[in-house]
């Protein structure tokens, strides 16, 4: 519990007053509790004065436990360093808490890892936990048990830590002017990490700025402190009181040293970070809630913060579980109510969840679909309390699924109906039965309880993206047609395909017979190779801690940098294993890429890792679409062409070369090298003047009318009545928002949708999951298609009016809008 002391040594740390040595057994352990004494002789008790108790009055209860060590108040010394103790050392101190501190802090003294202290009003245990958590997977890690973060939580937190740790976190709390201080003491946290200001506590303090000035006491020895940026006073106050190259900040959307933007899907977060040198990794999540988001992003600052890689964290914070066991709620078909609990099945989460259940609005019946348990060794046991549970909760039916629970529960029929399995049940007559119900389905993972969700949910979403494959087929011989046939097309394949859905497009790509695919990301590259897609991929945005990921995947990574080419060679050669690379070539773009001055450094990179195969080096143009640009882009393939042609001298083999994107591959068709990258074109969209009518729209965007009004002229639409109906006529509600993608800013007017072929102008706000539309003389019905993106539709005006591009209309539109695929 403690790291061994002798009893000088223990004088010596406290500065305790006179003190005879009548036991010389070293101390492991600290106790303030006289209940909670395990190994008396090592144990060393301290008597703390409180309101309602006073340690001093258990020293000779601990002392028959066999406690021979005795931090006492100086007073009281004299009372106790007598004949009634004779084998007892007694310290005597002005402050026996103090003493207690300072134990502690000289434990923490000895450790020499990371140790993170988190402050702040709110979030600090929950963030604690998750990344311990996350950490503990990695790295032997100590964290403060509960939220033990009071003068007297503290020491006992830092008591915990032990010889073989290599990573701790402990949380700091406070709630007066003039705690910090000592709490800084004892922690001494090289890393310290500020959750926010809110308004606990603050009746103890002249401002929220005095109590925020007391809380960053804790930072005053850290190298690093993480914050949000966005809390202003925060940053504030962190600034004036600490050096820049101290801070560490993240925002979601201002400058900061991390960038972290959420991007909410129905079942899951998406968190995309973005750094200053532009990489940029995105991470998902369960959680949807603002305060979970809050604290997983702190949680990922602070982990990138100790060195762990964006994979790592993915790893971990996939497997969070939630501290308060968060459940969802959905509407379901025919008025029921569903409770989704379909990731495990085990009791403990049972529990919760029926306890849940309860809180839940009143349906007339309640019905349990609960799968088999994992095979344990007390199964009866486990199946005997399940029984208990359905009587104690009121369960009108359970649904059981699986084999050992029709087995064990059989005696609940007929309240209990069994299946063997998800499939048997989803074709039964007993769902359509459903109505009204409070339905809890709580399942483990392989029994895909989601397909019975599916079938349960209410359908609303009437959006969905259709991929014509065909199309897709037209415009990939397109540009074969404009290349000569030894030119190689690598086919870029990220961002899900420029939203189409990279696995079907992929495997659509592979039957065109495209010579490689490039994603952004090892993950979706995994992906890929999960769908069996089996064309060399290159990887645009790979980091070595992705390595064997990529080896294991047989993916290709991008190599811009000497560092990664370094880390990447010396990886190989230690592990024997060849990798397939790509270098990327800054010849203007300055983006990612080696620059001229890394020349000579990769060159004798490339002849020390031989393991390290080249199998191209490219460039990208940074002005292909605009002729404007010519001159530099001559320029930049110029460059590239000498730069490539020294790495290739010396080289005994040749790798592809490749330049030019799709505006470049109709703009600069000498220039093509062995390869060209083909990205948006594929999907329809052309950006330059060559491919204008020759192209055609592969994805479709469409959505229906929820809703038709009559207004009169001069009548407000929507949110802040922002939207004015221009004459007496029509709007319709249609079933889409900004969160399927459709940009706010195409909101009173600068955007339009087609129905029945006519445009429709948008009126008033677009809201998050509908948007109203004028359709004053145009023939339209509730129920009918609505296309918001497709044939009619010019998506360079359209992303213009709102000052972007077509690439960013088509990768903004959400996961939660269904992909369909067809061949027309
Ligand atoms: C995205 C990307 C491309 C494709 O660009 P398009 O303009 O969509 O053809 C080519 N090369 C690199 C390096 C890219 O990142």
């Amino acid at each position: 519990m403690i790291q061994k002391l002798s009893p000088d040594q223990i004088a010596k740390i406290i500065s305790a007053k006179s003190c005879e040595i009548r036991s010389n057994h070293p101390v492991s352990q600290v106790s303030i509790d006289s209940r909670k004494i395990f190994f008396g002789k090592e144990t060393i008790f301290i008597a703390l004065k409180g309101t309602h108790h006073d340690g001093h009055e258990f020293i000779e209860q601990c002392y028959e436990q066999g406690v021979r060590h005795f931090i006492v108040h100086e007073n009281k010394f004299a009372d106790f360093n007598d004949l009634a103790f004779p084998e007892a050392n007694i310290y005597g101190v002005k402050d026996t808490l103090l003493a207690l501190q300072q134990l502690a802090g000289w434990n923490r003294s000895l450790f020499r890892g990371p140790l993170l202290g988190i402050a702040g009003s709110n979030g600090k245990t929950i963030i604690k936990e998750w990344l311990g958590q996350l950490l503990s997977m990695y790295y032997q890690t100590a964290k403060s048990p509960k939220s033990f973060n009071s003068q007297i939580g503290v020491p006992l937190s830092l008591f915990s830590i032990a010889a073989y740790h290599q990573a701790a976190i402990i949380e700091a709390g406070i709630s007066e002017p003039g705690e910090m201080q000592a709490l800084e003491a004892m922690i001494k946290p090289s890393i310290g990490l500020l959750t926010n200001i809110g308004s606990a506590h603050d009746k103890n303090f002249h401002s929220r700025i005095q109590k925020l000035e007391e809380k960053i006491k804790l930072f005053t020895s850290c190298q690093l402190i993480i914050y949000r940026k966005d809390q202003t006073k925060v940053a504030e106050v962190l600034a004036k009181n600490f050096a820049p190259e101290r801070l560490v900040s993240w925002s979601d959307h201002s400058e900061a040293d991390y960038i972290l933007q959420v991007k909410k899907d129905v079942d899951r977060c998406r968190i995309i970070l973005f750094r200053p040198d532009l990489s940029m990794f995105t991470f998902t999540t369960p959680f949807t809630d603002e305060a979970s988001l809050e604290n997983l992003r702190h949680v990922i600052v602070a982990a990138l913060t100790l060195g762990l890689s964006f994979q790592q964290i993915q790893d971990g914070i996939s497997q969070l579980s939630p501290i308060d066991m968060r459940l969802t709620v959905k509407e379901g078909l025919r008025q029921c109510t569903l409770i989704d609990d379909t990731y495990n099945n085990d009791l403990g989460g049972l529990e919760v969840a029926l306890d849940f259940m309860e809180t839940q609005r009143q349906k007339k019946h309640r019905k349990l679909i609960l799968s088999d348990f994992p095979q344990l060794k007390n199964q009866k046991e486990v199946y005997q309390r399940v029984s208990q549970l359905v009587d104690h909760y009121g369960i009108d039916q359970l649904i059981g699924i699986g084999t050992n629970i029709q087995k064990e529960l059989a005696h609940l029929k007929p309240r209990a109906v069994f299946f063997k399995d998800t499939e048997e049940f989803i074709q039964s007559q007993v769902l359509q039965q459903f109505e009204q119900d409070l339905v809890l389905i709580k399942g483990g993972r392989s029994f895909a309880f989601e397909r019975i969700v599916h079938a349960l949910e209410e359908k609303v979403h009437g959006t969905v993206l259709e991929i014509n494959l065909n199309a897709l087929s037209h415009n990939f011989f397109f540009y074969r047609g404009q290349l000569p046939q030894h030119i190689k097309i690598m086919a870029m394949v990220k961002a899900a395909a420029y939203g189409g859905g990279a696995a079907e497009i992929a495997n659509h790509l592979q039957k065109l017979k495209a010579d490689y695919l490039s994603v952004a990301y090892p993950d979706e590259g995994a992906e890929l190779r999960r769908k069996g897609i089996t064309l060399p991929i290159m990887v645009l945005n790979a980091g070595p801690e992705n390595v064997e990921q990529l080896l294991l995947n047989e993916l290709e990574p991008v190599v811009y940098s000497v560092r990664m080419m370094e880390i990447y060679g010396a990886y190989c050669k230690s592990a024997g294993k060849k990798l397939n690379i790509h270098l990327d070539i800054d010849s203007g773009m300055r983006r990612l890429g080696f620059d001229y001055e890394d020349l000579d450094q990769l060159k004798k990179l490339i002849a020390e890792y031989p393991k390290l195969t080249i199998k191209s080096i490219f460039t990208h143009l940074s002005g292909t679409s605009d002729p404007n640009h010519d001159a530099f882009s001559h320029k930049q393939l110029g460059d590239f062409e000498s730069i490539s042609n020294e790495i290739m001298t010396g080289l005994p083999y040749s790798p592809i070369r490749h330049a030019l994107n799709t505006a470049g591959i109709l703009r600069f068709p000498d220039h093509a090298f062995d390869m060209v990258r083909l990205g948006i074109g594929l999907y329809g969209i052309s950006v330059e003047e060559k491919s204008l009518g020759q192209l055609r729209q592969v994805g479709t965007l469409k959505t229906t009318v929820s809703q038709i009004k009559r207004l009169k002229k001069g009548e407000s639409v929507g949110y802040d009545r922002k939207g004015i109906m221009p004459t007496d006529g029509q709007i319709a509600t249609i079933a889409l928002g900004y969160a399927d993608g459709f940009d706010r800013r195409f909101s009173n007017g600068n955007g339009y949708v087609l129905i029945n072929g006519q445009k429709a102008p948008v009126i008033g706000n677009v809201c998050m999951d509908m948007t109203m539309v004028n359709i004053t003389g145009i023939p339209v019905k509730e129920g009918d298609p609505v296309v918001v993106y497709g044939e009619g539709i010019d998506l360079h005006k359209l992303a213009e009016s709102i000052g972007t591009i077509p690439y960013e209309l088509l990768t903004n539109i959400s996961s939660r809008v269904k992909r369909t695929y067809y061949l027309d």
